[in-house]
C-alpha cells in the first residue's frame, strides 16, 4: 500500500512539475527529494541508491550547468540538427519570412490567453466608410443585374464601369494623399461582400485592383515617382490595372515561372537607356483584356553584369503600359458563370526601361518577397469577402425560400432534412463572419498575418462551397434554371474560382497552413532554425531546452485536460462560453503536443506528408475559427438569440477537431508513438458529438423567421426593400406568408368543420369572407401572398434558340475595345 501511494505521489509531483513547465533546477530538486526519501524512509539496497543518486547528479549537472550540457548533450544534437534540417529554397524562405504572426501564435502555446483575445478591439467602420457603403455601394448594387451582365453583355454595363471608376472603387486601399479612399481593411471587406451579394462579376472587378496588384505593390514598394504618377490615376480609374504572374507551365508553383528578362541597353523614347528585354507568356489574368497597365512578374538575369551583381538576379516585378510596343493582350477566357475580364497576354524580347521596375533598382530581384508579403494581407480580404457574401445571401434567401416554398402542404424548411441543411448554412455563416471580423482586427492594427490569411482563404471558400451546395439543394430546380430569376446559379459557378485563385485550396490546406504555421507560430522552432543558421550553439541550447519543457508540459496538460475536459480551468467571459474556452485550452494543448511529436518523429519529410500536415492545419484553423466565434459572440453583447448559432458552431468545430486529431493519430507512421499520443490526447476516447438535431432546428428557425438574429447574421448583404427585385421580393413573400399562416389556419379549420364548400380555393375563400370567418382584408392578404409566392417559385424560360439570333447582332468585344480606347484617350 505504502509503495503504491509513494509511486502515486511521485507521479503527482512529476506531473505537477511537467504541467507547470518546471525548469532544470526545479526538476533536479524534485528528483533529489525523491532520492532522499528513498534513502531515509525505505530500505532500498545501497547499490540501487547509489545508481539513483548518480542519475540525479548527472541530470542536475546537465540541466543546471549550461556549458557542460552544451558540450555533452546539446552540441551533438546541434550537429545532427544542422545536418538533417531540410533544405529550404530561397522562395520558400521568403514565403516563410513574409508577413507577421498574431493570435495564431497564441494557439500554438497550448495555453492561449483568452482575456487577450476578448480584449482585442472590435473591427468597426468610420462614419465616412459607413456613408460610402450606404451610399455609392448601395447605388452600385442597384445598377447591377448579374444575368444581364453574364448572359447579354458578358461585361459590366458601361454606366457601372463609369460609376466604379469615378466613385473611387478601384482605389479603396490607396491612401487619401494619393487621391484614393484610404479605407480600413474592414471597410474593404464590407464593400466587396455587399457587391458580391449582387454580382460576382462586379465584385471581382473591384476586388482585383484592390488586392494583390499594382496599387498594393506601389504603395509598399514603389518609388516616389511611380507612386506620384500611378496611384492618383489608379485611384480615379484612369488606369485599369492587372497583375500577371501565372504562366501555363507555372500555376501553384509560381516561383518557377519561366518568364524571363535580360538586363541590357536599349532604345526608349529616342535615347539609349539601361533596361530589360522581356519574354513572357501569361494566362488567366483578371482584367487583362481591358487593362491599361500590366503588372508583371518575371525572372531577371544579368549575364553581362550590367547591374554589377549576380547573373541570376531573381524574380522581379514591373509595370508596363499595355500600349507598349510588343505587348500582346490576347483574347478572353470565360471564367465559368462570371463575366469579369480575364485573358492571356504575352510578349517576346520586349524592351522596357529600368524605371518601369516596381521600386526601381532597389527592389530588383525581390519580387517574390514583395508578392508573398502583399498576399499575406490580401488573401484574407478578397476571397473571404466573396465567401461571406455567399453565406449571407445563402442564409437570407434560402431561409426565406424555405418558408415560402411548400410541398406536402408544409413549408419545406420544416422538413428535418431541409432543416439540417439550413443549420449548416446558418452555423457556417456565423463562424465565417466571426473569422472575417477577427482577421480584420489584425489587419487594421497593422498586422500582415500570413498563416491566418491562409486559414481564412481556405476555410471560408470551403464553407462557401458547402453553403452554396446546401442552398442549391434546398432550392431544387429553382436554383438550376438560369435566368433573371435565379439568384444562386452564379454563386454556384463562382465557387471553383474562389477555391482556385490566390493559392489553390488543396495546396493551401496541405502545404501552407501548418507548414508555415509550425515554423512561424511555434514558440521555439523558428529560434532553433535561426540558431542553426547562425551556428549559435548557445541560442540553440536555450531554445532546445525550452522546447523540451514545452513538449513535456503539453503532454502532461493534454492528459489532465483530456481526463477532465478542461473543467475547472479559469477562463474569462460569461457562463455561455466558459465550457467552450476550457475545451479550447484542452485542444490547444493537445495540438501543441501533436505538432511537436509530428515534427520530431516525421522530421523534414512532414512537408511531403501532406495528409498529416493538412489535418494538423485543420486543427490550427478550427482553433482560430472557434476563437473568432467566441470573440464575435462576446463583442455583440452575448445575444441570447444567437446562442443556437454559437452552440452549433462550437459543436461542429469541436467534432471536426476531434476527427482531425484522430486522423493524425490513426495515420501516424510510428505506431508506438501513435498509441502514446492516443492516451495523451484522448484519455477517455472520442467523446465529442456533432451538433445535436435540436440545436440545428433552432439555427434553422433563425433563418426561417424575420428577426434580430437573422438580421445580425446577414447584415451587410444587399437586400433591396423592393417587391420588383428578385431578392427583395423574397423578403416580402416571406413576411406575407408568415402573416397569412393564421388566416389560412382559420380557413382550414372551417373547412374541416364542414363550414366551407369543398370546391376551388377561390370559392372557399370567398365563402369564408361571406360567413365572416375571415375579413375582406385578410382575404386580400391571402391573394397578395399567393401572387408573391407564385413570383418567388417562378423560373425563367427562354426562346427556343435562346435568343442567339438577336445576340449575334451584339458584339461584346466591340464594347470592350471601345472602352479600352476611351480609357487610353483619357490618360
Ligand atoms: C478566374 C481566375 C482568375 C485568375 N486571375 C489571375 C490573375 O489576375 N493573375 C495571375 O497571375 N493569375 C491569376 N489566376 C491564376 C491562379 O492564380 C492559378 O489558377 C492558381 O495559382 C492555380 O494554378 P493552376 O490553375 O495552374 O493549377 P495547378 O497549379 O496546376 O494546380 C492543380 C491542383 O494541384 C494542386 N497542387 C499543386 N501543387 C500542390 C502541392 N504542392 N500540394 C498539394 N496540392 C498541390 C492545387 O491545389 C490544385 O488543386 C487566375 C485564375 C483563375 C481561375
Amino acid at each position: 500500500m505504502t509503495t503504491f501511494l509513494t509511486i502515486l505521489a511521485a507521479i503527482g509531483v512529476a506531473w505537477a512539475l511537467a504541467y507547470n513547465k518546471a525548469n532544470g533546477l526545479a526538476w533536479s530538486l524534485g528528483l533529489a527529494a525523491g532520492a532522499a526519501w528513498l534513502t531515509w524512509a525505505t530500505g532500498t539496497p545501497l547499490y540501487i541508491l547509489t545508481t539513483v543518486w548518480i542519475a540525479v547528479g548527472v541530470f542536475a549537472a546537465l540541466s543546471i550547468v549550461k556549458p557542460l550540457r552544451r558540450m555533452i548533450v546539446t552540441g551533438p544534437i546541434f550537429s545532427l540538427y544542422k545536418r538533417i534540417l531540410p533544405q529550404i529554397s530561397q522562395t520558400e524562405q521568403e514565403a516563410l519570412d513574409a508577413g507577421s504572426i498574431w493570435w495564431d501564435a497564441d494557439l500554438f502555446t497550448g495555453d492561449p490567453d483568452w482575456a487577450k483575445l476578448l480584449a482585442y478591439p472590435e473591427a468597426r467602420l468610420s462614419a465616412e466608410e459607413k456613408a460610402f457603403i450606404d451610399g455609392p455601394v448601395e447605388e452600385l448594387c442597384g445598377m447591377l443585374d448579374e444575368w444581364d451582365i453574364t448572359h447579354n453583355r458578358m461585361d459590366l454595363p458601361p454606366e457601372a464601369w463609369k460609376f466604379i471608376r469615378e466613385k473611387g472603387f478601384l482605389g479603396i486601399i490607396i491612401p487619401k494623399s494619393y487621391g484614393g479612399l484610404g479605407f480600413s481593411a474592414y471597410a474593404h471587406t464590407e464593400i466587396v461582400t455587399k457587391i458580391s451579394t449582387r454580382s460576382g462579376t462586379a465584385a471581382v472587378t473591384v476586388m482585383v485592383p484592390n488586392s494583390l496588384g499594382p496599387a498594393e505593390l506601389l504603395i509598399h514598394y514603389g518609388t516616389e515617382e511611380q507612386k506620384n504618377h500611378y496611384l492618383p490615376r489608379l485611384a480615379k480609374g484612369l488606369e485599369i490595372p492587372c497583375f500577371a504572374l501565372t504562366n501555363p507551365e507555372a500555376g501553384s508553383d509560381a516561383g518557377a515561372i519561366p518568364d524571363f528578362g535580360i538586363v541590357c541597353k536599349g532604345m526608349h523614347e529616342g535615347r539609349e537607356v539601361l533596361g530589360v528585354r522581356l519574354t513572357w507568356e501569361k494566362r488567366y489574368i483578371t482584367l487583362g483584356p481591358v487593362a491599361t497597365i500590366l503588372g508583371m512578374a518575371f525572372k531577371l538575369f544579368d549575364p553581362d553584369k550590367l547591374l554589377g551583381g549576380k547573373e541570376e538576379v531573381g524574380i522581379t516585378l514591373a509595370l508596363i503600359p499595355t500600349t507598349h510596343k510588343g505587348v500582346n493582350i490576347g483574347r478572353r477566357h470565360i471564367p465559368l458563370a462570371a463575366a469579369f475580364m480575364n485573358g492571356p497576354n504575352w510578349g517576346k524580347d520586349v524592351f522596357i526601361p529600368m524605371q518601369w521596375i516596381i521600386g526601381g533598382e532597389a527592389q530588383i530581384g525581390k519580387g517574390w518577397r514583395m508578392l508573398v508579403e502583399c498576399l499575406a494581407a490580401g488573401r484574407s480580404i478578397s476571397l473571404p469577402s466573396m465567401s461571406m457574401a455567399a453565406g449571407k445571401l445563402g442564409s437570407r434567401a434560402t431561409g426565406a425560400y424555405s418558408r415560402v416554398r411548400a410541398q406536402f402542404k408544409t413549408p419545406i424548411g420544416r422538413f428535418e432534412g431541409v432543416e439540417e441543411a439550413l443549420a449548416r448554412i446558418g452555423g457556417n455563416t456565423y463562424m465565417m463572419d466571426a473569422t472575417r471580423r477577427l482577421t480584420m482586427t489584425a489587419l487594421d492594427s497593422g498586422e500582415k498575418p500570413s498563416v491566418i490569411s491562409a486559414i481564412c482563404k481556405y476555410h471560408m471558400t470551403e464553407r462557401m462551397r458547402s453553403i452554396v451546395n446546401d442552398a442549391m439543394d434546398i432550392h431544387g430546380g429553382k436554383g438550376i434554371m438560369m435566368g433573371p430569376n435565379n439568384y444562386l446559379g452564379h454563386a454556384y459557378g463562382n465557387v471553383p474560382i474562389a477555391i482556385t485563385v490566390e493559392g489553390a485550396n488543396i495546396l493551401t490546406r496541405s502545404l501552407i497552413i501548418f507548414g508555415q504555421g509550425a515554423i512561424r507560430c511555434h514558440p521555439f522552432v523558428l529560434k532553433e532554425i535561426a540558431a542553426a543558421g547562425a551556428n549559435d550553439l548557445g541560442a540553440f541550447d536555450t531554445a532546445l531546452w525550452g522546447h523540451m519543457c514545452f513538449t513535456i508540459s503539453n503532454a502532461a496538460r493534454s492528459l489532465w485536460l483530456g481526463i477532465f475536459g478542461g473543467q475547472g480551468l479559469s477562463v474569462p467571459g460569461g457562463p455561455d462560453t466558459r465550457r467552450y474556452l476550457q475545451m479550447m485550452t484542452r485542444f490547444s494543448s493537445a495540438f501543441a503536443l501533436l505538432s511537436d511529436v509530428s515534427m520530431f518523429v516525421i522530421g523534414g519529410s512532414l512537408k511531403r506528408r501532406e495528409k498529416i500536415s493538412g489535418r494538423l492545419g485543420d486543427i490550427l484553423s478550427l482553433l482560430y475559427i472557434t476563437s473568432a466565434t467566441i470573440k464575435r459572440f462576446h463583442d455583440e453583447g452575448r445575444q441570447k438569440d444567437d446562442l443556437p448559432l454559437l452552440t452549433w458552431a462550437m459543436y461542429d468545430s469541436f467534432f471536426k477537431l476531434q476527427v482531425a486529431m484522430d486522423g493524425v493519430i490513426d495515420n501516424f507512421p510510428n505506431r508506438f508513438v501513435a498509441a502514446c499520443l492516443r492516451v495523451l490526447a484522448f484519455p477517455k476516447g472520442l467523446t465529442l458529438n456533432a451538433p445535436y438535431d435540436k440545436c440545428g432546428a433552432k439555427v434553422a428557425a433563425i433563418l426561417l423567421t424575420p428577426g434580430a438574429a437573422r438580421d445580425r447574421l446577414t447584415a451587410g448583404a444587399y437586400i433591396p426593400r423592393d417587391e420588383n427585385d428578385v431578392i427583395g421580393r423574397l423578403e416580402f413573400a416571406m413576411e406575407a406568408t408568415i402573416k397569412a399562416d393564421p388566416i389560412e389556419a382559420k380557413v382550414r379549420q372551417a373547412l374541416k368543420g364542414g363550414k366551407l364548400p369543398q370546391k376551388t380555393l377561390a370559392e372557399r375563400r370567398a365563402s369564408a369572407v361571406a360567413q365572416g370567418i375571415i375579413t375582406q382584408d385578410e382575404h386580400d392578404h391571402l391573394m397578395y401572398t399567393d401572387r408573391l409566392r407564385r413570383e418567388v417559385i417562378k423560373v425563367d424560360d427562354h426562346e427556343h434558340d435562346l435568343s442567339r439570333g438577336a445576340k449575334a447582332q451584339e458584339e461584346p468585344w466591340q464594347q470592350a475595345e471601345a472602352r479600352k480606347k476611351a480609357v487610353a484617350a483619357s490618360m
